[in-house]
């Protein structure tokens, strides 16, 4: 069938506008009609360069409606609202943990640009290969091929435009405060950075009524938004000389856990010196290829710190949506406050105002 997608030429992009081909959907694929995608700063690395073959159809927080299901699909309907997430193999030692986001198929799953089994794509113009299966959806399109496996559930009464986030920004963000850093009632965190997975972050330390969550970040409209989500206290990185001391100033010491979504090595430095014994410092960002941790080793050893990297919350998705969800039903968990819809046609501005900060969370509605 005809599907209209974004597809990705050269490095570098723009995204272009075109017609492709989808084909039927095999095995345990599930074809989608897309009702919202939302905009990942991933999609941004992957059309920037980040090794995925092209031509390609990025897009991987998107939700829609079932529109197929190949004849391995037995618990699915035509016509069901779903999200979907990151895909993995379901047959590896850490698939096996409960822990997807570490499969060890998990590159070639999401980044391939083709189906492992057999190495072909789903998508294509005429004679030419486009490439897709991008997280196990390509999704920047009006149908997208995904599978069985990372496609989740959800109920009608949803607002499913916007719902998309939650397979893999909102996730990235709530799963590390919540997994990840397991943060308990009244224990305190310091977040780095109030983008879409430090927010995030912030809802996720809310919906488990968290005791202060600092949120250091130079936007002031993010620092705004940050204190209107309930952090207890904003720190403007570039205003205060000094973030470690204002930061043990307002916890009394030391928070107990601590996010950095930075990447910037200075910034984890200063992370890694705000907790407390027992602390746990989460990392989630892309860093630059040559950085190193610097932190010191005598002060990790005198508190007992643990440093933790997190690919995707520590969630698995079939889990984590539907909790996320039931928070979101219950007030407390308002990550619609962080979405910025724009038409799909308007795919570049959307990334536009990804990148000079305009929009915390874009999501491209159909
Ligand atoms: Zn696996
Ligand atoms: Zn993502």
């Amino acid at each position: 069938m005809k599907a209209t997608a974004a597809l990705v030429r050269a490095i570098g992009g723009p995204f272009t506008i075109e017609d492709i081909e989808l084909a039927e959907p095999r095995g345990s694929e599930v074809r989608i009609r897309m009702v919202g995608v939302g905009m990942c700063h991933t999609d941004l690395v992957a059309r920037d360069g980040f090794p995925v073959p092209l031509p390609i159809v990025l897009g991987h927080e998107g939700s829609g409606v079932v529109d197929a299901l190949g004849p391995d699909v037995t618990d699915l309907e035509v016509g069901d609202h779903v999200v979907l997430s990151f895909d993995s193999c379901a047959a590896c030692p850490t698939c096996d943990e409960g822990l997807p986001a570490y499969c060890h198929q998990f590159l070639g799953k999401n980044f391939a640009g083709v189906r492992l089994e057999d190495g072909t794509s789903p998508l294509s113009q005429g004679a030419e290969t486009i490439h897709g299966n991008f997280f196990g959806q390509s999704s920047f399109a009006s149908y997208a091929i995904a599978h069985r496996r990372n496609t989740v559930k959800v109920d009608k009464a949803l607002p499913l435009d916007i719902l998309g986030p939650l397979g893999c920004g909102v996730q990235t963000g709530a799963g590390a405060a919540v997994i990840s850093l397991d943060l308990k009632p009244g224990q305190s965190l310091a977040i780095f950075g109030g983008g879409a997975v430090g927010l995030s972050a912030l809802l996720g330390a809310r919906a488990m009524d968290a005791g202060m969550v600092i949120v250091v970040e130079p936007n002031a409209e993010r620092r705004a938004l940050a204190l209107e989500l309930g952090a207890s206290h904003v720190i403007d990185p570039v205003a205060d000389s000094d973030v470690l001391a204002t930061i043990k100033d307002l916890s009394g010491g030391a928070v107990n856990h601590a996010l950095d979504t930075t990447g910037i090595p200075s910034v984890v430095g200063i992370a890694v010196e705000t907790t407390g014994p027992h602390g746990t410092v989460g990392l989630v960002a892309v860093p630059p290829p040559e950085a190193m941790l610097p932190a010191s080793m005598m002060s990790m050893l005198m508190r007992g710190t643990t440093i933790k990297y997190i690919t995707e919350g520590d969630a698995d998705p079939q889990v984590f949506i539907p909790q996320m969800i039931g928070w979101y039903q219950d007030g407390k968990f308002p990550f619609d406050r962080l979405v910025t819809k724009f038409a799909f046609d308007q795919i570049n501005e959307a990334a536009k105002a990804s990148e000079d900060g305009s929009a915390i969370k874009p999501v491209l509605v159909f």
